[in-house]
């Protein structure tokens, strides 16, 4: 399984590396790279659209309804749930303030077709009542990701309010779905190699080499900005809640970190997760066997960071401005999408496609990414990971079931 994601990997990166020279060869004549090779790129993009609405619609509602679930509800479930929507938005917050900074996409400007620029600008106001649908279904049928994003929420946490009876086959229904809509994904996910190709091809062709520093900056962007994240929110956290000494957390949990950058998976590394969390932190096992799987599911920090980077990164690069409306829209939508993103690699990539779209910014941006989009994932695992344990230590400092002796000990043997 492993092997197949890293095999995949290589070739989308073989792809981007080919489309590279075949675009430098075809600079002369970029319409052959524009009438031959980029419908393929084209047929690739609508695949990835085809998926977005149905994916992110089932695996919310079968998020919610987990969330939603009256047993681990409450009093620890709730506190969990804010601090990780909290901590969430803050992460696109720290994102888009490096990508304002850094400006990765400066050196590089590609015109927007007429298509994808014609989304109007609305106010916070206006987003945030737009976000709730009043006719869900034409909210699916347009795509609208944030109504989508909101009518599954209320599907699946209403659904918690019924007898299982009633809602199971709801709830299994929509799993099915989600299981479906990924296994759909895989499959896309096979002609990634090709589609990048094609869609590299005409922009290379068309503005030469000059895309590449930018996209190296981009990975300076989320390595800093991960960095940034991980040392003032969760240092503050254990150390103001817990009363944890912030080296004592890093070292601690270092062993998740490290399995989580080479795997991309924070579902993968939930076991080590949990381990860290319980012999080197102190945390009880009541709340680590709560806390760490709803936040390997829900809790992605670190995605969402990405998230915010390369969203303004693909505005800078087809000179789009964007408003404070827009980036508020892009917080939410990266919050809230965080809850219907898989803790396995690349989840993060297909629901970038999510909040792009709910800007308006074009897809086509999304090639850029994805040939360097591993080297980031390994950076927003470990920083989702992270999340997880410092949200497990601050809960259970909160509950009284924080063992600090056991933490001093356990850390000093590591
Ligand atoms: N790989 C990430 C994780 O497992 C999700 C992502 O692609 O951002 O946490």
């Amino acid at each position: 399984m492993k092997k197949k994601k890293m095999q995949l990997t290589t070739k989308i990166l073989l792809g981007l590396i080919l489309g590279i020279i075949v675009g430098m060869l075809l600079q002369g004549a970029p319409e052959i790279a524009q009438t031959y090779i980029k419908p393929f790129g084209t047929l690739f993009l609508n695949l990835i659209k085809m998926i977005i609405v149905p994916l992110v619609f089932s695996s919310l509602v079968v998020g919610a309804a987990s969330i939603g679930d009256p047993k681990s509800l409450g009093r620890i479930g709730g506190k969990t749930l804010a601090y990780y929507l909290v901590t969430t938005a803050f992460a696109v917050t720290v994102g888009l303030l490096l990508a304002t900074i850094l400006q990765p996409g400066a050196g590089l400007s590609i015109p927007v077709d007429a298509t994808a620029e014609a989304a109007e600008v609305p106010s916070i106001i206006t987003t945030l009542l737009n976000m709730v649908p009043s006719n869900p279904l034409k909210g699916l049928v347009d795509g609208n990701i944030l109504q989508v994003i909101v009518f599954a929420l209320f599907l699946g946490i209403g659904s918690t309010a019924l007898p299982e009876n009633v809602s199971k086959p709801f709830i299994s229904f929509f799993d099915s779905l989600a299981e479906i809509m990924y296994k759909i994904t895989a499959f896309v996910m096979m002609l990634a190699p090709i589609g990048v190709f094609a869609l590299i091809v005409p922009v290379v062709s068309s503005y030469g080499l000059d895309v590449l520093k930018p996209l190296s900056m981009v990975i300076f962007a989320v390595y800093v900005g991960c960095v940034i994240h991980a040392v003032l929110v969760y240092s503050s956290a254990v150390k103001i809640f817990a009363k944890m000494s912030p080296i004592r957390f890093f070292k601690g949990i270092a062993p998740a970190a490290v399995t989580a950058f080479s795997t991309s998976s924070s579902a993968g590394t939930l076991p080590v997760t949990i381990r860290s969390s319980r012999d080197n932190l102190g945390v009880s096992e009541k709340i680590a066997s709560f806390v760490l799987p709803l936040g390997a599911t829900i809790n992605m920090d670190g995605t969402a960071l990405y998230q915010g980077v390369c969203a303004l990164f693909l505005a800078q690069v087809y000179g789009i401005d964007l408003s404070i409306g827009q980036m508020v829209t892009i917080i939410i939508t990266a919050t809230l999408g965080s809850i219907g993103t898989a803790g396995v690699p690349g989840a993060g990539f297909i629901m970038l496609t999510l909040v792009l779209q709910s800007v308006g910014l074009p897809l086509e941006g999304l090639v850029l990414i994805a040939g360097i989009d591993r080297i980031l994932d390994m950076a927003r695992t470990s920083v989702n990971v992270i999340g997880d344990a410092s949200c497990a230590v601050v809960v259970a400092a909160s509950e009284n079931e924080l063992d600090i002796e056991n933490d001093t000990e356990q850390v000093a043997l590591a």
